[in-house]
């Protein structure tokens, strides 16, 4: 097993040198720590599976360096880098029987005959397909080749780290939680890297300790759920995660106070060095509608009802722009007629070109 460095990585599908260049992945300077259970979370697009593959040798990126401990691997093919890849559809023998497709990775890697026995065992009772063990994997249902993929994946577990691409997309949602549980047991009694790349925030948060967020080729965060959730680092997180996500308000700050249209919210410090146009970020949770007076005049456009909690959709009085702040109230606390908005000035974050400022 080993750590994973990525240093200085870039990577355009379209070099053009005479164009502007087009790059999926921009530049990647991260540390995946050995026997880390980590999430890659993003939007569709923003180069996960490109980062993947260029982990484990399918692609070589078109500028800086993989590194396993301190070994460069930038040029290494991928059956010399011992990783394991689990891809977002199955990717199976359909004429090999269950039994069969989970020890050929194995027996591609020459393990003793016992060995495999043991390890296709174990595999066959994790994955709840002992009854199928026999049965040509062209026979089974959709969920089934799913499993079996990711089965094959898990059975190298003498490797430096396993790669999971998106691979719980077309499986049942129920079998998702179950599956994603198992994932966590097996990470916790073998100890191995494992890289979780998923769009679902939901996903992301119940399977890593580590959740690391990519947004257009970068990584714009890496922390635990709950510092993703109470300090995003980028506007793209706040409002990636979350539901719904944090309101992104343009304002001009004057020492501490921020400015909103016509009206004012209070900071908690003072931002002498910002000048020109930053944005305010605050979530729907840290948002109370209180009587008329009390904060920043509203007028409330939409409520909706999710259960313990309504989502509260509202403009500034005196904005033209149409702009909606959301705040979450709960369910039982009545809204007044003439409603103002009060943020919580701890929860207030100031952006500048979509990063946070640290005063
Ligand atoms: P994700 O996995 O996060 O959805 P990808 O890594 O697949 O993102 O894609 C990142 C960017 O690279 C996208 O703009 C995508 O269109 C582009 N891209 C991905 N694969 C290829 C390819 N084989 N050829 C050209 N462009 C690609
Ligand atoms: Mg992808």
């Amino acid at each position: 097993m080993a750590s994973i460095t990525l240093k200085n990585l870039a990577h355009s599908y379209h070099p053009d040198p005479k164009g502007p260049q087009d790059f999926a992945l921009k530049s990647i300077d991260h540390v995946w720590e050995d026997g880390g259970a980590y999430a890659l979370l993003g939007p569709s697009g923003c180069g996960k599976t490109t980062l993947l593959n260029i982990i484990s040798g399918l692609l070589v990126p078109s500028r800086g360096q993989i590194l396993f401990n301190d070994k460069d691997v930038t040029r290494l093919a991928p059956e010399q880098r011992d990783i394991a890849q689990v891809f977002q559809f199955p990717v199976i023998y359909d004429t090999m029987t269950v039994r069969e497709n989970l020890a050929f990775p194995l027996v591609n890697r020459g393990l003793a005959k016992n060995e495999i026995a043991t390890r296709v065992h174990k595999m066959l009772d994790i994955l709840e397909l002992q009854g199928k063990a026999d049965r040509k994997a062209r026979n089974l249902t959709a969920d089934d080749k799913q499993k079996i993929s990711l089965g094959r994946g898990l059975v190298r577990y003498d490797v430096n780290a396993i790669l999971f691409d998106e691979p719980l997309t077309v499986i049942d949602p129920h079998l998702k939680w179950q599956l994603r549980s198992k994932l966590r047991e097996l990470h916790t009694q073998f100890g191995h890297t494992m890289i979780y790349v998923t769009h679902d925030q939901t996903e992301a948060l119940t399977f890593a300790n580590k959740v690391v967020v990519m947004y257009e080729g970068e990584v714009v965060q890496i922390g635990t759920p709950e510092e993703l959730f109470e300090k995003p680092a980028h506007t793209f997180v706040g409002y990636f995660i979350g539901s719904p996500g944090m309101n992104i308000l343009p304002t001009v700050i004057e020492g501490n106070r921020a400015r909103l249209g016509q009206h004012e919210t209070m900071l908690t410090q003072s931002y002498p060095a910002l000048t020109g146009k930053v944005e305010l970020g605050i979530r729907p949770e840290y948002i109370r509608v209180v009587e008329r007076g009390q904060g920043l005049p509203v007028q409330i456009r939409e409520v909706e009802d999710i259960g313990r909690f309504r989502i509260v959709r509202a403009t500034l009085q005196g904005d033209d722009s149409g702009a909606i702040i959301n705040s979450l109230v709960p369910e039982d606390q009545s809204l007044p007629a003439d409603a103002d908005l009060l943020f919580n000035a701890e929860k207030v974050g100031v952006y500048l070109n979509n990063h946070i400022v640290s005063a």
